[in-house]
């Protein structure tokens, strides 16, 4: 308020000094009278005047002013400052800053002021100017009108006291005055400043700074006044800080709070996003390359999505059939169907229940080819167990039933093969011990013979020969002969066979073959198998075929033993262990366990107690295990039925030839 109301004084004494007349004027020496001018200075003024140039160039020096087209040199000063005395002839005109008022006051006929400088005596301040013309009514074309600007009146202001108050601002506020047309922190704008403020105080950064700025509302004088106040730390007591503190605590807390619980609702969301997107994205890959066809419908039956599959057997493009009715997609047909079928799609999705297509369902492709169809349609259900759809999952059943009956033709031809070695096996195993049986029969009809023979001689060497009971007699021998002879042929079948060859041989997957060569044989005597097969049970060395042979006795042996048991009773057990490096095969019945009197002689030949048996079985299947390194034993278990075992060496190094198809 201060400086304002000074500068409104200063102005009006200003208007009161032009007022006055023309004592205070710069006169407009042209260059041609320079010399002339210089001289009555010289008497009139000082008598070293001259017209000078200050600081011009950067230079604070005084220096004659240099020759230009004309002056305005300073003349008079009021008062008479002893400091200031050398302004005395200097051409304010020289002065770019000053020259720029002096202009505007020449083109305005208005008092302007100039820009701040620093006074030479100290501190700064500005000259306000105002033009005098020699006519009342200036040129309006600028040259004339400069021209006619023969006087210049300017008034010096000290900023020194322009600011004045009755006390002095506190330390922490500041005040200035400086020129509009420059920036606030533009030095070379300001004409007052007190107290300036320190830029980098901790302060100045965290607490904050009022400012009031006020235009002087002069019309010569554009000038601002700026005060500003830097709140300090003073300002906040100790009880107010500790509560403004603790609040500030307590909102950063929550803050931190809030934002980490949403950084975690972020990251939640975003973590099920992505398992979302893996889910989704592994089953568009499974339902791609899955070999059943899938279609998904909505909840009105219209097509969503088809995978490839469901592409190939409906002989359409996804982008054909999305949007459609899935009757109009897939038009199904029923093969030799005499009542009316529902069509399963709005089956399912009016029940909401899996329904599966008609065994004789049909759809026919592109070239009129009738494919049989298998498959079903299960609803779907949102998270709300709202119904939203549903999946048919469908294939065709032409190639499908096509590779089962080569399946089960290629198994047919494999088991036939097999009992066709089994059998030749048998022979060859049987032969050693047919060898011996066969020499007993042999002898029975040689001895015949030698008899028939024998009573052949008698009867001729006697003379009472009869003919017809020597015709008799070497009739019956022939017929023995004939026996003798097919006895033999029978034996040289057998013994035409080749050997057989060893092989590394798993027992489990011999059980196995065994299995399912006698399915038939099981279920005719209604004998139901237990196996307990150790698991990576190690090859043995042996006859793969032989094996089969032993196993399919012992177990041919306790189906034909529970013959005459109750059918829940007939259970074959059949186990494979290893124990001290072999591995045991044993098979166990449920029936009236082997006769006291055939135990010790069990496995002689032709030992049998069956009507059609032959007593053999078990004289081979020894000498088969016997001829693997094995013993085959047999015993009575303590509650009925009796236990066959084998063990045979494991096989160094165990390799398992588990490629059965490639034995001879
Ligand atoms: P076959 O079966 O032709 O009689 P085998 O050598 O296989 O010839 O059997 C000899 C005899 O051993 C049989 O007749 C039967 O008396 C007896 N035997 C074999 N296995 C068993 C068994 N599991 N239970 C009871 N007796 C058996």
């Amino acid at each position: 308020r201060a400086a304002v109301a000074e500068t409104g004084t200063i102005l009006n004494s200003l208007n009161n000094c032009l007022d006055l007349g023309g004592h205070f004027m710069q006169p407009r020496i042209e260059l041609a009278h320079l010399h002339e001018f210089e001289r009555e200075a010289q008497h009139s003024i000082r008598a070293d005047y001259q017209i000078r140039d200050f600081g011009l160039d950067g230079e604070r020096s005084w220096r004659r002013a240099a020759p230009r087209p004309f002056y305005y040199p300073v003349t008079f000063m009021e008062p008479p400052i002893a400091s200031a005395s050398p302004v005395l002839g200097l051409d304010v005109y020289a002065d770019k800053k000053l020259q720029l008022a002096i202009d505007e006051s020449v083109m305005t006929q208005k008092i302007i002021a100039s820009a701040p400088f620093n006074l030479v005596e100290g501190g700064r301040g500005y000259i306000l100017f105002k033009a005098l013309f020699n006519t009342s009514s200036p040129s309006a074309d600028y040259f004339t009108r400069q021209q006619q600007a023969t006087r210049l009146v300017s008034l010096l202001i000290s900023a020194k006291n322009l600011l004045h108050a009755d006390e002095l601002p506190p330390s922490n506020m500041t005040m200035r005055l400086f020129h509009k047309q420059y920036q606030p922190d533009d030095v070379s704008g300001q004409i007052y400043a007190l107290n300036e403020m320190k830029k980098s105080s901790v302060e100045r950064h965290l607490l904050p700074l009022f400012t009031y700025e006020h235009a002087i509302p002069s019309e010569f004088q554009p000038f601002l006044f700026e005060t500003q106040r830097q709140i300090g730390w003073e300002v906040f007591r100790l009880s107010g800080l500790v509560v403004s503190a603790c609040v500030t605590l307590l909102l950063t807390l929550l803050g931190a709070m809030a934002f980490n619980w949403r950084r975690m609702q972020q990251e939640e969301t975003r973590l099920a996003n992505e398992l979302l997107y893996r889910e989704r994205d592994r089953a568009f890959v499974t339902l791609r390359s899955i070999t059943d066809a899938v279609m998904t419908l909505n909840s009105d039956g219209v097509v969503e999505y088809v995978n490839p599959a469901a592409e190939a057997i409906l002989q359409k493009k996804l982008a054909d059939i999305q949007g459609k009715q899935v009757t109009a997609v897939m038009a199904l047909r029923y093969e030799l169907s005499t009542s009316k079928i529902v069509d399963p799609f709005s089956q399912c999705i009016a029940d909401q229940r899996v329904v599966d297509l008609p065994d004789n369902a049909v759809i026919q492709d592109n070239d009129g080819q009738r494919k049989l169809i298998e498959g079903n349609v299960s609803p779907l259900f949102g998270s709300q167990q709202e119904f939203i759809g549903a999946v048919v999952a469908f294939r065709d059943m032409g190639p499908i039933r096509k590779k089962a009956l080569e399946a089960i033709e290629a198994s047919e031809k494999r088991l036939r093969q097999h009992q066709v070695e089994l059998a030749h096996v048998a022979r060859l195993n049987t032969m050693g011990e047919m060898a011996a049986g066969i020499a007993h029969e042999i002898n029975q009809p040689l001895a015949a013979i030698l008899s028939y023979n024998q009573a052949c001689i008698r009867m001729l060497q006697s003379d009472d020969a009869n003919d017809d009971e020597i015709i008799q007699a070497m009739k019956s021998s022939a017929l023995q002969s004939k026996r003798a002879a097919e006895i033999i042929t029978r034996l040289r079948a057998f013994v035409s066979k080749k050997s057989s060859k060893t092989a590394p041989v798993d027992l489990n997957q011999v059980i196995h073959n065994v299995l399912s060569l006698s399915e038939h044989h099981l279920k005719d005597f209604q004998v139901i198998t237990e196996t307990e097969l150790m698991y990576g049970l190690p090859v043995v060395t042996a006859d793969p075929i032989g094996m089969e042979q032993v196993v399919l006795n012992l177990v041919r042996n306790g189906m034909e033993a529970m013959q005459e048991f109750p059918t829940d009773a007939r259970i074959i057990h059949i186990q494979t262990a290893v124990q001290e490096s072999r591995v045991v095969l044993t098979v166990r019945d449920g029936g009236a366990g082997i006769p006291a009197e055939v135990l010790p002689h069990l496995f002689d030949p032709f030992l049998t107690t069956k009507d059609n048996g032959m007593g053999l079985g078990l004289t081979i299947s020894y000498s088969i295990v016997e001829s693997y390194g094995g013993t085959l034993s047999a015993k009575n278990l303590p509650h009925g039925g009796a236990e066959f075992s084998f063990s045979l060496a494991i096989r160094y190094p165990n390799i398992v030839d588990l490629d059965l198809s490639e034995r001879e």
